[in-house]
């Protein structure tokens, strides 16, 4: 049915009433009440008009008529108006969601479950308020071609993250991101395949984010990324290189192969600052400084940070070398017994000794060696050749000792990580009980179960375990009973102000008698003091390990240090 054809407006007596002053002009329910008020009162006023040209009725009748009449009509008037009071009343609520959806964008609930027209006209006014209202926010909110939020939605999101990482000491990083050769493709193919690489792009860089970030189209061809929580810039710099990377794949857009590239800018909250447009203008500046680079590259905004990530890649890209330059070798720090009184094993330390740069810190170039995979090869070169130094101070016919070689998270991924260890013991011919492997909780804790079998393993095969720097991960009473340990090594920072601060004292013998009660060893870390010394002695440490005694040394110095020293001096006990 047309509505239109059976519809035909006429609104002459609504639009004569509306000439009216007050209250006919503003009100509708107003022309309604007078409109009815009128009808009610013709028969009373046909009455009265027959009444005064009839001369047959008697007088007294026509007022008793009249009466009644007036009383009925008044009654029937005030009954007829208060009924349509409140028939008006959907229109006049329909009236007033309107109202304020237009003044205070307030979305109404109109009832929506009467079927006639007063009943349609509040449920579709409700719904198409809902549905505008949608849409309203989508386009003041999302970018049309792409899909996903525009620069409107990022600002406020950016500025919401802000306000959430002020309170724990998380980064975020903002990255500007630009696709190159982005005018050159739209001169030569036109809109609409410049179009369809903005949306596969889009969808591309949409494919490497998480769901707590946030993507966003900016400008035409430039997008901006929020990234949250980060802890390390490490992230931020993986997160860069999997865009670029994204957009360095070429795009096959209806029969074309187009290849464009991008570049990428970064700064990072709360270091290069703390408000929304500053943030975004530095990751611009950045960016734009890493398309004069060359393409295809990132910038943080900070020179700070640009130096860092420099030498970064420049230690990541030496230490690739180092291990076929023979740059690396290793140092032995002796593990003292406070029972024997006698050395009774070493711990193998990792040095590099680069040409260009010294000696540089493990703490520096073990962590890049975990991260770029470098420390599978280094850890197996470490074992090999710590246990070669074992066997040879052995033959050479100094004391038997305990060697201990530090494991990565890394290499305890790795699957042939028991088969490597056996296979390097019956190289070397070293035995098992002379050699040990510290692990970290934080290792085991990755994978409980997968730890707790391949330490068996290692156990099993008579490979001493120890858990070093004990005290500072989860130290859980529970796992360490499953895990099959021998020793617990009390990290250093406890020892560090042993004899000063009465909590680390306290941790320290707490950590001394969990490992005896559970027939574990114990061995102190970093001790530096005879003060450490002794009160480690007196509380029942088994072992020491520390300046005190010895720094880690080259294997020579270790090797005159045990033939002349198997004990310790006299001299360091004064
Ligand atoms: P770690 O296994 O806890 O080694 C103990 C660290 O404390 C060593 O630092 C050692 O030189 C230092 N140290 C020993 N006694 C004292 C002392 O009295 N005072 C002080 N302040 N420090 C002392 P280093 O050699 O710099 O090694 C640092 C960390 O690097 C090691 O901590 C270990 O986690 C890692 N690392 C070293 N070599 C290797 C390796 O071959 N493989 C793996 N995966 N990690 C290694
Ligand atoms: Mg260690
Ligand atoms: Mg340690």
């Amino acid at each position: 049915m047309n509505l239109a054809t059976v519809f035909k407006p006429n609104l002459r007596l609504y639009s004569f009433l509306s000439r009216f002053r007050y209250p006919f002009k503003k009100s509708y329910k107003s022309k309604i009440m007078l409109v009815a008020f009128l009808g009610t009162h013709v028969p009373l006023l046909s009455l009265l008009i027959y009444f005064i040209i009839s001369t047959s009725l008697a007088f007294d009748v026509k007022v008793r008529v009249i009466v009644i009449a007036l009383l009925a009509t008044l009654v029937g008037t005030a009954l007829t108006l208060y009924a349509l009071h409140n028939l008006l009343v959907p229109v006049t609520l329909t009236f007033v969601a309107l109202r304020k959806y237009l003044s205070h964008k307030e979305l109404p609930s109109l009832p929506t479950e009467f079927t006639d027209e007063a009943g349609i006209l509040m449920a579709d006014t409700s719904h198409t308020l809902k549905k505008l209202d949608e849409i309203i926010h989508y386009t003041s909110n999302y970018d049309d071609l792409t899909g996903l939020p525009n620069r409107v939605l990022f600002r406020s999101r950016l500025s919401q993250a802000i306000s959430q990482e002020q309170s724990n000491n998380h980064l975020l990083a903002v990255i500007s991101l630009e696709l190159d050769r982005f005018k050159d493709i739209n001169n030569t193919l036109g809109h609409s395949i410049s179009d369809l690489l903005l949306r596969s792009a889009a969808h591309r860089l949409s494919n490497c984010i998480r769901e707590l970030d946030v993507i966003s189209s900016f400008d035409s061809n430039k997008f901006a990324i929020l990234q949250t929580h980060i802890t390390s810039l490490d992230e931020v710099i993986t997160l860069s290189e999997k865009l670029l990377n994204a957009l360095e794949q070429p795009f096959s857009l209806d029969g074309n192969q187009i290849y464009t590239g991008s570049s990428i800018g970064i700064s990072i909250y709360p270091h290069d600052n703390s408000n929304v447009e500053l943030l975004l203008g530095n990751a611009d500046n950045a960016m734009y400084q890493a398309k004069q680079k060359g393409r295809n590259s990132y910038q943080f905004y900070s020179a700070e940070l640009n130096a860092n990530l420099q030498e970064r890649l420049n230690l990541e890209n030496e230490l690739h070398d180092a291990l076929k330059q023979e740059e690396l070798l290793l140092y032995y720090q002796p593990k003292f017994s406070l029972h024997s009184e006698r050395i009774v094993g070493v711990e193998a330390l990792l040095r590099w000794n680069s040409p260009k740069r010294g000696f540089i810190s493990p703490a520096k170039f073990i962590p890049i060696a975990e991260e770029t995979g470098l420390i599978v090869p280094i850890g197996e070169w470490v074992l090999r050749t710590a246990c070669a130094q074992n066997m040879t101070w052995q033959t050479e016919g100094l004391s038997f000792i305990k060697m201990a070689v530090n494991l990565s998270a890394s290499q305890f991924k790795e699957l042939n990580l028991v088969e490597m260890t056996a296979q390097i013991l019956d190289e070397t011919g070293v035995a098992p009980s002379y050699l040990e492997l510290e692990v970290t909780e934080s290792m085991l804790m990755e994978n409980v179960q997968q730890g707790i079998t391949l330490l068996q393993e290692l156990h099993d095969m008579g490979i001493a375990l120890s858990l070093d720097d004990f005290g500072t991960g989860y130290s859980s009473l529970n796992y360490l009973k499953r895990f099959p340990i021998d020793t617990l090594k009390i990290d250093q920072s406890f020892v560090r102000d042993l004899v000063l601060n009465s909590d680390d004292a306290a941790i320290t013998q707490a950590i001394i008698s969990l490992a005896h009660n559970l027939q574990l060893s114990v061995i102190a870390e970093g001790v530096e003091t005879k003060e450490q010394w002794d009160y480690l002695k007196a509380n029942g440490c088994d072992e020491i390990q520390g300046y005190y005694f010895s720094r880690p040394i080259a294997a020579d110095a270790l090797a005159k240090l045990l033939a002349s020293h198997p004990t310790f001096p006299l001299s360091h006990r004064t």
